[in-house]
């Protein structure tokens, strides 16, 4: 892979030396977490570390993060119709879930796909409030409590949501809200109690940790979800399953050096903002060979390391080629699809029409991205701009 250029953050960062570091210790580590001799012990100690780091990372304590194989697991198991507090059983009947977020959060869980409502976003991709408060004064609790997912950063967008107003309007319905903060973490601030989110829902390779490992952050409250993976005792009867260790010490690492990531913020959005402006330079000396470029949330907060664009005209799929065989990875609409580009249900409900949403691409960076890099991505893009038309 030599000479390649990675700007595909959003879809999975690359693997950070002390969490590759920490994967080949824990590899090593022979013995079982449930075990009680010596080895053991060894790992059980190695998951608890992992979990403290894992909680600090969100401002939370150990006891509150279940650990699982990734946050479309973590999902999956938040996402259900029965939670419980102090041994009582509380229903929820519907779950309200913005309309952007990720499919692992669309597909509702183990909620019948009848009891989702989708929440409208507004054209700069941000939920709707008035719609939520709506839908939510519109609930009947006497079939069962509500439950609002909206993410906290868009993985395509990078667009960020207005959580803390999300959660005072979920708090005064009583209703419960899952935060996906998958691609907010290392690159926003996320506490979990500031959020007011009941559940977070985290990913381990999105921050450079290893792949297959994520987890549910809870919130204060003493609420959980019943288990999706029943059997073993593990993580306190939450998950059931031996621990990963190797993925767990990993994500761990990762977690545990997001503060530098977050203190680069400003170099990495002047790399991101230098893409943006070359890209505007491109069209404009290109002359009618190109539309104008369309930067989708340029204007609203968003992350700094995202830039999801559209060129009239230049379709998604020739430039992700031709920047692929120039050893340029970008990602076309999200990437979760099986390697398909596939129309973009994100720009569909900020109501970016088909054409244009066929040409949208999205650059992701990270903190080692150097502006060199932005200038060969450019360097490519100009040839793509020049051959269209
Ligand atoms: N949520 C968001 C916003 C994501 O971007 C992703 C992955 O792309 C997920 C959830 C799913 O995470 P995982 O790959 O750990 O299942």
């Amino acid at each position: 892979m030599n000479g390649r250029i990675y700007l595909d953050h959003n879809a999975s960062a690359p693997l950070r030396p002390a969490a590759g570091e920490a994967v080949l210790t824990a590899l090593e580590v022979i013995g079982n977490a449930s075990s009680v001799h010596h080895e053991g012990r060894q790992a059980r100690r190695l998951v608890e570390n992992a979990r403290r780091n894992i909680a600090a990372a969100v401002g939370a304590r150990a006891e509150q993060v279940i650990l699982t194989s990734g946050a479309s697991e973590a999902a999956a198991h938040v996402l259900s119709p029965i939670l419980r507090r102090n041994g009582e059983t509380i229903p929820v009947s519907r779950l309200y879930a913005s309309a952007i977020e990720h499919p692992c959060v669309l597909a509702g869980g183990r909620f019948p796909a009848a009891a989702l409502t989708l929440l409208p976003v507004s054209e700069a991709g941000v939920v709707d409030l008035n719609a939520l408060e709506t839908a939510l004064a519109g609930h009947d609790p006497s079939v069962g409590g509500a439950m609002v997912a909206v993410m906290l950063a868009n993985n395509e967008t990078g667009i960020v949501q207005p959580v803390e107003r999300i959660a005072e309007i979920t708090r005064r319905h009583n209703a419960y809200l899952v935060v996906d903060a998958v691609q907010a973490l290392g690159r926003l601030p996320v506490d979990i109690a500031a959020l007011g989110a009941d559940f977070l829902l985290l990913s381990s390779h999105k921050l450079g940790g290893p792949k297959g490992a994520g987890a549910v952050v809870l919130g204060d409250a003493g609420l959980s979800p019943a288990p999706l993976i029943t059997g073993g005792g593990q993580e306190n009867f939450h998950r059931a399953g031996t621990e990963n260790l190797a993925a767990i010490a990993g994500f761990a690492a990762a977690s545990c050096e997001i503060d530098e990531d977050l203190a680069a913020a400003t170099e990495i959005a002047a790399v991101r903002d230098s893409i943006e402006q070359g890209i505007d330079t491109i069209c404009k000396d290109a002359g009618n060979k190109a539309g104008e470029p369309v930067f989708f949330g340029r204007k609203a907060p968003r992350l700094v390391n995202t830039s999801c664009f559209a060129v009239p005209g230049i379709r998604a799929e020739t430039a992700l080629i031709a920047l692929d065989l120039a050893g340029i990875a970008v990602s076309a609409g999200s990437a979760c699809s099986s390697g398909k580009v596939n129309k973009s249900h994100v720009l569909s409900a900020m109501g970016i029409d088909d054409l244009l949403a066929g040409c949208a691409l999205r650059i992701s960076i990270g903190p080692e991205t150097p502006g060199h890099h932005a200038e060969r991505f450019l360097g490519t893009f100009k040839d793509i701009v020049g051959r269209a038309g």
